[in-house]
């Protein structure tokens, strides 16, 4: 069965799609944490960090290339952004198909809650 995000890059269920290439595509969150919260996904199901392999290693750069084109098309390189990626139950892990969060515009709190 395929996960929630790859029914959102193949078009069965609706996102706003932002950026997309042949490796990852990026769409806004349904429920934003910030003004601008975008979700960079691999084409290729991968559930976690975990789970990534040698030949994920170009994607894996994508991600991050994507993100940076990203936040400056959102005009938010200039007054910062954060990268977020949950990794399993104590990392907040909801959905298990691989995805860095682009959070900004607006401060931010601090990293993690204490
Ligand atoms: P995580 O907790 O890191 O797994 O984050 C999962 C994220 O996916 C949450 O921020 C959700 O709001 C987001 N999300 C879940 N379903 C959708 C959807 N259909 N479209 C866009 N974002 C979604």
């Amino acid at each position: 069965m395929s996960t929630i995000f790859t029914k959102i890059i193949n078009g069965e269920i609706p996102a706003t799609i932002v950026y997309r290439d042949e490796l990852v595509t990026a769409f806004k969150d349904i429920n934003p944490a910030a003004p601008v919260h975008i979700l960079i996904v691999p084409n290729k199901e991968i559930a976690t960090v975990n789970d990534l392999a040698e030949e994920d290693e170009r994607m894996a750069g994508r991600m991050l290339l994507a993100a940076g084109k990203l936040a400056a098309q959102e005009g938010i390189a200039e007054s910062g952004y954060r990268l977020i990626i949950n990794c399993n139950h104590d990392g907040g892990q909801e959905v298990y198909h691989l995805h860095m969060h682009l959070l900004g515009g607006r401060r931010l709190g601090r990293m993690v809650a204490r």
